[in-house]
Parts: C-alpha cells; sequence; structure tokens
C-alpha cells in the first residue's frame, strides 16, 4: 500500500475549523409557542361577536333539522346534500349535477365578497365568522367557565398539578370532546335524513363512513379548536397570506405596531409626564 498518495488519512492537511451546521448552531424553524390566555371583554363589539357566534353556530347545528315540505316521494329536509340520488336541496331550490355551475358561482361571488369586505373593513373574517374563530371562541367559554378568566387559568396553568387541577383539566377536555362529536353528528346530518340517522347513529345501525366521520371531526374540532387554537392561523392557513395583499396602513386590524406601542411601561402616565417616551398602548399593559 502507498502511503505517500494524497488520499491517505495521515496526508490529508487539517486545519482549525468549526462546524457551521452542528445541531447545536442551528436555529429553530418555528418559534416556541407563547401559551396565549385571553380575558373576558366586554363592549360593542364583543356582543357583536357573541351575535355572530350564536348566529353562525346556530345554523351549523340546527339547520339540518329544518322540514321542508316537498311533497310525496321527496325527502322533507330543507337542506340535504343527497348523494345516493346526486341531488342537492335547498328549501325550495333542487341542484342536479348538471346544474353545478349555480354552485360554483355562488362559491365565486362568496369569495369576491370576502375580498371586498376585507378591502373595506380589514379582518372581520377573521375576527368574527371563520369557523376556527368561531370554536375557538366557544371552547374559551368552556375553558373560562371551567378554570376561570385569564389570572386564574395562567396561575393555574403555572401551578402544580393537584387533586383539582386535574379534576378541572379533565372536565375542560371531555366537554371539549363532546363538542368536537356534536360538530361531527351536525356535519353528516346534512347528508342523510336527520332524525332517522340520528337513530341508526345511537343503535349502531348507522353506515361505517358516518362513525368515521363524526370521529375524525371531532378529533379535528377537539385539536384545531382546543389544542392548536391561534397556530392554525399562524402555520396553517393561507388566509393571512393572501389577506397581506388587500391591506394597507388605513385598514381596521388588530395588531400590535411597536412603533406605537412602545416604550410600554407599567408607570406610563408618570413617565409621560417627566417627558420620557411613552408608547401609545399604554392602558392595559397586559401584553
Ligand atoms: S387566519 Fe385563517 S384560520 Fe385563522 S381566523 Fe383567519 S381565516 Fe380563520
Amino acid at each position: 500500500m502507498n502511503l505517500n498518495t494524497a488520499s491517505h488519512p495521515e496526508n490529508i492537511k487539517r486545519l482549525s475549523v468549526k462546524p457551521v451546521n452542528a445541531r447545536r448552531n442551528r436555529q429553530p424553524l418555528y418559534a416556541p409557542r407563547k401559551k396565549v390566555f385571553p380575558r373576558r371583554t366586554e363592549g360593542r363589539f364583543r356582543r357583536f361577536k357573541w351575535i355572530v357566534m350564536l348566529i353562525t353556530l346556530g345554523i351549523y347545528y340546527l339547520a339540518p333539522w329544518i322540514r321542508w315540505d316537498r311533497g310525496p316521494y321527496a325527502p322533507d329536509q330543507a337542506i340535504l346534500i343527497d348523494l345516493s340520488s346526486r341531488r342537492f336541496f335547498f328549501f325550495f331550490i333542487e341542484i342536479w349535477p348538471q346544474e353545478f355551475y349555480y354552485v360554483a358561482g355562488l362559491l365565486v361571488m362568496a369569495g369576491f365578497g370576502l375580498f371586498l369586505v376585507t378591502s373595506a373593513v380589514g379582518r372581520a373574517w377573521c375576527g368574527y365568522a371563520c369557523p376556527q374563530t368561531v370554536w375557538v371562541d366557544l371552547f374559551l367559554v368552556v375553558e373560562r367557565a371551567i378554570e376561570g378568566d385569564r389570572n386564574a387559568r395562567m396561575k393555574l396553568d403555572a401551578g402544580p398539578m393537584s387533586f383539582a387541577k386535574l379534576r378541572k383539566r379533565v372536565v375542560k377536555h371531555s366537554t371539549w370532546l363532546l363538542i368536537g362529536v356534536v360538530t361531527g353528528g351536525a356535519w353528516i346530518f346534512y347528508f342523510a335524513d336527520a332524525p332517522s340517522l340520528l337513530v341508526s347513529l345511537f343503535t349502531g345501525r348507522a353506515p361505517a363512513a358516518a362513525y368515521t366521520t363524526v370521529a375524525i371531526l371531532t378529533a379535528t374540532t377537539y385539536v384545531l379548536g382546543g389544542l392548536m387554537r391561534e397556530q392554525v392561523c399562524t402555520y396553517m392557513c393561507p388566509w393571512p397570506r393572501i389577506q397581506g395583499a388587500m391591506l394597507d396602513e388605513n385598514s381596521l386590524v388588530v395588531t400590535y405596531n411597536d412603533w406605537r406601542g412602545e416604550q410600554r411601561s407599567r408607570h406610563a402616565k408618570k413617565a409621560q409626564v417627566k417627558g420620557l417616551p411613552v408608547g401609545d398602548c399604554v392602558d392595559c399593559n397586559a401584553c
């Protein structure tokens, strides 16, 4: 064996270099999650949000139970997606597959409506009507009812595990799962006669697809609305990326402008009197 070849380990020139891509030097791809503990708020916009929440959830859960008489040999459910006979019933409207372009047209109009609303009044969709917002809000109502408002929840979260904490957590997660089951259950009622499907669900005679759909929607509602919450908006939803193109400085958005908010101080008013720089965001100091 020839020890003089350049490739022999003893002939390789060693330089003092540092690995630039060592695991310890790598920056994490995602910022660590900071838990958000929203406090209960009052006011005109919050009242409006409660109303929107009641209407949207009311429509979603109750619409399949509305009856609509179409005469003999036709389903009497007002809103029904009848996959077996390939028809969509919406009160007095009946849409066949070859007429689906009406639905496509409606979806396009809804898309343009969303763009218009966003350009005119900012993130109204995200703030009030997006299903993620509505269900997170509902889950927060449950959380607040069981664990208390912001300070109590923060204290509970930071405290050690105890019987009281465990009991609250079990009750909260069970209620969230129950909401998930009801949400998944409501979805399948749009695809079959709701009263008969409800009976067959409880008697074990419903099709496997019905149970599977309820299970999947239970899991997604629980995970997205209860566990992930704002992470869905930050990492998963494409809408904020599109929305950015429709907003400008004058748009109404709930965001934090550091050029307006800093310097934050618990004693902002005193600092202001002394002529020290104080941000506009001086009233709450909770963020
Ligand atoms: S960012 Fe996406 S998921 Fe979040 S509220 Fe807006 S539309 Fe809904």
